[in-house]
Formats: C-alpha cells, sequence, structure tokens
C-alpha cells in the first residue's frame, strides 16, 4: 500500500462509523457498492487489480490489519477464495456476492466460516427472497405441473445458469417431496418433455441486470412468477445492509434471509 493510501485508509477509519474493503472495486457490482456506501456514510476502501489507484489484492493484508468493519467481495470465485482465506486469516467478517463456484472453492469457504463470520448470497434483492418462498409455496400447491426456469443477464456475465437461478432449483429441490428432479439445460432436435424434469434456459445479452422467470404449467393454466432486478442498487444496497447486520458477529456461516428477518 502506498503512503497516500495507508493515509486515506486511515482517515477513514477515524471519520466513518463503518469502514469497509471492497475488493473488484472497479466492477459493476464494486462502482455501485461504493455509491451507495458513500450516500449511506459507510467509508470504503477499495482493493481492484487494475491500476487506477485502489489497493492491489496482493497488499491487502496491510489494509486487513487497520480492522476494517467487513470486506464485501463481488469478483470472480478464483480471486474471491483468496480474499475470504485472508479475511480468515485476519478475523475479518466477510459478505460474499460472487457466484459461480466449484465444489472445491465452496469448501474453502466453508472452512474460512470456521475462522471468521461469513455472510453468503447469491443474490442479495429482497425480491428474490420473496421469490423464493412463492416458489417453494408453488411446487408445493402444483405437484404435478411441469416447471421451467429462464433467466437472462447482461452479455458479460461468466457463469450459467445464475447463482440465483441455482438457488431457486434447489428451493424447487427442497420443497418437491420426491426425488430431485432432472435438470434439462435448453432444447434442441427431438427432445421431448418428460414427466419429472426441470427446464433451464439461460440469456445473455446488452446490459440486463437479472431477470428470472419460473413458469408452472398444468394442461388448463399457467402460473408464472418473475422477478426483475431494474439497477444494481438492489444488490449493492442487501449487501451493505447484510455487512452492517454482520459486522462484530462471531464466526460462522450466516445466510441473507437473517440479516432480513433480524434486522
Ligand atoms: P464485473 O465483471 O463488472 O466485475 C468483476 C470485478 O472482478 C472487476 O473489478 C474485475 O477487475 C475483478 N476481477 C476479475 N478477475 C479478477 C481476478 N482474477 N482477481 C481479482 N479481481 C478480479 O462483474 P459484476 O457484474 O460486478 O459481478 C461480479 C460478481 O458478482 C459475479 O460473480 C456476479 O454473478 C455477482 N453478482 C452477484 C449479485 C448478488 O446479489 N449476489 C448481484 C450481481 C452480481
Amino acid at each position: 500500500m502506498t503512503n497516500d493510501e495507508m493515509r486515506s485508509a486511515n482517515e477513514i477509519a477515524t471519520e466513518e462509523t463503518m469502514r469497509c474493503v471492497v475488493t473488484g472495486a472497479t466492477g459493476a457490482m464494486g462502482q455501485e457498492l461504493r455509491t451507495v456506501a458513500q450516500e449511506r456514510g459507510i467509508g470504503t476502501a477499495a482493493v481492484s487489480r487494475t491500476a487506477d489507484g485502489a489497493t492491489r489484492p496482493d497488499e491487502l493484508s496491510e489494509l486487513l490489519d487497520t480492522q476494517p468493519d467487513a470486506l464485501i467481495d463481488f469478483t470472480v470465485p478464483e480471486a474471491s477464495v483468496e480474499y475470504v482465506t485472508a479475511c480468515a486469516e485476519s478475523g475479518t467478517p466477510v459478505v460474499i456476492g460472487t457466484t459461480g463456484f466449484d465444489d472445491e472453492q465452496q469448501a474453502t469457504i466453508r472452512e474460512a466460516a470456521e475462522r471468521t463470520a461469513v455472510l453468503k448470497a447469491a443474490n442479495f434483492s429482497r425480491g428474490i427472497q420473496t421469490l423464493l418462498s412463492l416458489v417453494r409455496e408453488s411446487v408445493s400447491s402444483l405437484p404435478a405441473y411441469d416447471i421451467e426456469l429462464t433467466e437472462t443477464h447482461h452479455n458479460r456475465k461468466r457463469d450459467a445458469p445464475s447463482g440465483t437461478a441455482n438457488m431457486l432449483l434447489g428451493a424447487i429441490d427442497a420443497a418437491t417431496q420426491s426425488e430431485t428432479r432432472d435438470r434439462v439445460y435448453g432444447r434442441e432436435g427431438i427432445d421431448p418433455r418428460s414427466e419429472d424434469e426441470i427446464g433451464v434456459h439461460v440469456r445473455r445479452a446488452g446490459n440486463i441486470r437479472g431477470e428470472h422467470e419460473l413458469l408452472f404449467a398444468g394442461n388448463d393454466e399457467i402460473l408464472t412468477l418473475t422477478h426483475r432486478a431494474e439497477s444494481r442498487r438492489v444488490f449493492a444496497a442487501g449487501a451493505l445492509d447484510g455487512a452492517e447486520w454482520l459486522s462484530g458477529k462471531e464466526a460462522g456461516w450466516y445466510e441473507f434471509t437473517e440479516v432480513l428477518t433480524n434486522e
């Protein structure tokens, strides 16, 4: 960290009531987070791999030594795992919004939760939490209906299906009394639907913030549940709510629903 960066981190420490480290600070979510944090009077220290005046990831440990209230991460899985491991070492509470982790990366994050407070959510919007409840209720009430899930995101998104889509599929599994239904990703050629499958469809286009639609179809009626994020602000606000809630919590694994039910 340069002297200027160290000074700005220290200034934040004395002037702000809460202080967060934001990784992926130059990304779409990182920028939104910093804007919403500033509006709320939350101090942020930026960490980015790009040379734009932010702290470089290899200097993160010095920043964590200043004991920020939380680190908020919206990056890519490989970087996120490194940041979370650094937080476990320094005991810094960490909010993870990054999606697309493989099983090994998930296990590393779970281990980190034994040493620091970890709040991880594939979606920090309140509407999606409500959608999850509605999905569970619909699956229970409409057991024989066909289910198809469609998600749409901007053309830069790396992982597919989205973390939120996987979360919705998990909610369907949990609410289904029988065994897990097969997922069919897209359709092509002669490929008729089987009774128990869930069709999953992914679209990538433009700058779409995030849309998820669940279709429940019986033979004579259709129910659709749709969530549409109109701006990234909704995710940034939720992640900052999470950071405020998580700050000072003991080591452990925390869910976004706990933030919403305990605030
Ligand atoms: P983005 O591409 O705009 O930003 C990614 C950031 O990560 C950039 O700052 C980039 O410099 C940084 N980065 C990329 N590779 C890196 C590396 N190897 N090391 C260090 N930094 C690296 O993406 P985005 O739209 O801001 O989304 C970021 C993540 O957040 C994605 O996984 C996305 O799915 C997820 N997301 C989650 C939510 C939620 O509510 N949980 C909402 C929106 C996006």
